[in-house]
C-alpha cells in the first residue's frame, strides 16, 4: 500500500461488527488546481477516492465525516434493504478511480433509502462527477444532472448554511452546472442572481468567480 495510506479499524452504526477502513495521512496530498465547480486536482493521492468508508459486513457506506451519524430506524432501512443481499466484500486497501466510483455510487444508494436532503444528495452526485471527469468518462454528465437537482432542491426547501454549504455557493453551482450541462439560458439566470444579489458582496471570492463564469457562458452563448 501507499506510504501515505493507513489503516484502521472502526466499529459500524449498522451492524456494530468493526472493520477495516484505509486514511490519508495529514498532509501527504498537495492541492495542484481546481476547477470552476471545485473540483480539486492533488499531487500524489488524492483524498476523495477515501472519503466514503463501506462495510465489508453489511453494506453501509457514507462519507466518512457523517458516517456515525445514521438513526436506528435508518439502519433498519439499511439492514432490510442492503445487509440482506450483501455479499461480504472489503473495500480498505489503495482504491483505483473504479473502486472509489463503486464506493461513492454505494454511498449514494445508501442515502437514496434513507431520503436524504437535496444539499447531501448534491454532495455526493457532484463528487461522482469529478471522479468521472478523472476518468474522462461521459457518465459526468448525468451526475452533473443529479448533482443540479440536489442542489436545487436544496436552494428551494433547506434552510442555510445547511453544513459547509452557503445559500450563495448553492446559487453559483446552480449557475455553474447548468452551464456545464449546457442550459445556457438557466445559467445566466442564476448567476445574474448571484451577481445582482447585495448580500452576496460579502464573499468576494465568490461573486468573482461568479463574474467570470457569466463572462464564459455569454462566450459560449456567442459562439452558438
Ligand atoms: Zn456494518
Amino acid at each position: 500500500m501507499d506510504s501515505s495510506l493507513y489503516n484502521t479499524s472502526i466499529p459500524c452504526p449498522v451492524c456494530s461488527k468493526k472493520f477495516e477502513v484505509t486514511k490519508v495521512k495529514a498532509k501527504s496530498s498537495k492541492l495542484h488546481s481546481r476547477d470552476s465547480d471545485f473540483c480539486v486536482y492533488y499531487e500524489g493521492i488524492n483524498p476523495i477516492y477515501y472519503e466514503v468508508y463501506v462495510c465489508e459486513n453489511c453494506g453501509y457506506a457514507a462519507q466518512a465525516d457523517k458516517f456515525d451519524s445514521i438513526s436506528s430506524n435508518e439502519a433498519s432501512i439499511i439492514l432490510k434493504n442492503i445487509s440482506s443481499r450483501w455479499t461480504k466484500r472489503s473495500f480498505s486497501g489503495e482504491r483505483t478511480l473504479d473502486t472509489a466510483i463503486e464506493a461513492f455510487k454505494l454511498a449514494l444508494y445508501n442515502m437514496h433509502l434513507r431520503k436524504a436532503k437535496g444539499s447531501e444528495l448534491a454532495k455526493i452526485c457532484i463528487r461522482i462527477a469529478w471522479l468521472f471527469r478523472l476518468k474522462n468518462d461521459e457518465k459526468e454528465m448525468d451526475f452533473l444532472k443529479f448533482a443540479l437537482k440536489g442542489y436545487s432542491e436544496a436552494y428551494e426547501r433547506e434552510n442555510f448554511p445547511v453544513e459547509k454549504l452557503d445559500e450563495f455557493t448553492c446559487l453559483y453551482m446552480i449557475g455553474e452546472l447548468n452551464r456545464r450541462i449546457g442550459n445556457l439560458d438557466e445559467s445566466v439566470k442564476w448567476f445574474s442572481r448571484l451577481i445582482g444579489s447585495p448580500e452576496a458582496r460579502k464573499n468576494p471570492k465568490l461573486i468573482d468567480m461568479a463574474r467570470e463564469q457569466f463572462q464564459a457562458v455569454k462566450e459560449q452563448m456567442a459562439q452558438m
